[in-house]
């Protein structure tokens, strides 16, 4: 068998057990909390036909496995036109336990190294080999935002404030404001000038191996430095480290990756809370807020399950299974308790409303997975949908009363698709990262 076609090959079970039930488009029915905002996949909703979905892109996966197709650019385009949200996964397991998220990975992979990456992610990944971000800025004026604000960092802390591309160059007021937290709370990191980028935008358009040394010089960095714990805002780079890092390192770096805990700022934040080292103030004129969970945040930090090896065992020639029994990513392990937790506390500065599309089956903010770069139509639909929802939720809990209306994430992708779609649609919302919310309302 070829080389490539082994990705394909680890899923045969997925083509041949997915029953084309359609459940990956939506929540499970009992999770449904409205007619309208009851979609769960924006790939299927933008491209409104089957291949677009969860359970189609496994019928993609097929066809190719067994040759009944080419690959064209149109296929391709057809698989990169999704977030790799996870949320088809999630709820394809509440009852059939497909691996439906690895397999719309390898196919993509698959596609991509037969024909190559879409043109707008070869620019990336070629931006990156030669900048070390996707952005084609310079290396060396990755931690200047630092310098714009009057937070400290410690060079000897065994602490790492892991800035991101994003951060670094497009969402900087995300890491300032991170970074004042952390002063105010007494919590001491560095920054190194030799972050480089996580891989991820490299990684997740398809393109495995070249995203491979990232993953492998952030590891080298981290143990070089004698790092213990790293701390990011941006999910794409968490999401990296805990569930994808592992998958893609050789057994000595993976010991190295076992040395250090991984947090995203919310942790940090709701710990410091609990420890009552951050305290908000009254507000007179709540704003009331509902919460974006991030995809990357969320279903995809779920941390990494070892691959499965074993026994696969055939009964009635239909069911498969596995001894020893099989460990599942199923997307409800991401972080979801710490930023409710945060704006629980808030409740004297907050009124906080939960939209209906929430945890494990959030709607996705349409800009994961290379979308937004490749193809932002379908970014901005994606967008537009979920805004829609924010708004129906934040005006009905508001009723008559006049106030400011926020949707709140943690992420600087939510952030920057979020932001265009408020300012395409003129809706009546602002956009405030979790952090920069935080540092408003905390008590200085
Ligand atoms: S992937 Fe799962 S939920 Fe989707 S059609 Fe197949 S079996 Fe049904
Ligand atoms: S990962 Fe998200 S966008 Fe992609 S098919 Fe699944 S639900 Fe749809």
């Amino acid at each position: 068998m070829e080389e490539s076609k082994k990705l394909l090959d680890k899923h045969t079970d997925e083509y041949w057990r997915c029953a084309r039930c359609s459940l990956c488009k939506w929540p499970p029915l009992a999770q449904i909390k409205s007619a309208e905002f009851s979609s769960v996949c924006c790939s299927m909703d933008y491209g409104y036909f089957h291949p677009w979905s969860g359970g189609g892109k496994i019928v993609v996966g097929a066809s190719l496995y067994y040759d009944r197709v080419e690959v064209t650019e149109t296929m391709r385009d057809s698989v990169l036109q999704c977030t790799l949200c996870g949320a088809c996964d999630t709820s394809c397991k509440y009852s059939a336990d497909l691996e439906v998220l690895d397999t719309i990975f390898d196919v993509r992979q698959y596609i991509v190294e037969r024909i190559g990456p879409h043109p707008s992610h070869k620019k990336y990944a070629d931006a990156a080999e030669k900048y070390n971000n996707p952005y084609s800025e310079p290396h060396e004026n990755r931690q200047d935002w630092i310098n714009k604000t009057g937070a400290k960092s410690n060079p000897n802390s065994k602490t790492l404030f892991f800035t991101g591309c994003t951060a670094s160059y497009r969402q900087q007021d995300m890491a300032q404001a991170s970074v004042e937290i952390l002063n105010a709370i007494d919590y001491e990191f560095q920054v190194s000038k030799d972050e480089i980028c996580c891989g991820s935008p490299i990684y997740r358009s398809g393109q495995v191996e070249p995203s491979k040394k990232y993953i492998q010089s952030n590891i080298e960095l981290f143990n070089r430095l004698g790092i213990e714990e790293v701390i990011t805002a941006c999910p794409g780079c968490y999401a990296m480290f805990v569930a994808e890092y592992p998958h893609r390192l050789d057994e000595a770096h993976i010991k190295m990756w076992k040395k250090i805990k991984f947090h995203h700022m919310v942790e940090v934040i709701e710990d410091a809370i609990r420890k009552k080292k951050i305290q908000f103030e009254e507000a007179e004129k709540k704003p009331i807020i509902t919460y974006h969970d991030p995809c990357h945040l969320g279903r995809g930090a779920e941390p990494y399950v070892s691959e499965w090896k074993g026994t696969k065992k055939k009964v009635y020639n239909q069911i498969t299974v596995y001894d020893p029994p099989k460990i599942y990513r199923r997307g409800t392990k991401g972080v979801y308790d710490a930023p409710r937790e945060i704006f629980k506390r808030m409740n004297k500065a907050i009124d906080f409303v939960e939209m209906f599309r929430i945890n494990e089956y959030a709607y996705c903010c349409g800009s994961g997975g290379g979308v937004k770069a490749a193809f932002p139509e379908m970014a901005m639909f994606t967008v537009k949908n979920r805004l829609e929802e924010a708004e129906f939720v934040l005006k009905k809990a508001l009723k008559e009363r006049d106030t400011e209306k926020f949707i709140v994430s943690a992420c600087p992708f939510c952030k920057t698709n979020f932001e265009d779609g408020i300012s395409d649609t003129g809706k009546d919302l602002q956009y405030r990262d979790i952090n920069q919310l935080v540092l408003e309302l905390m008590k200085k």
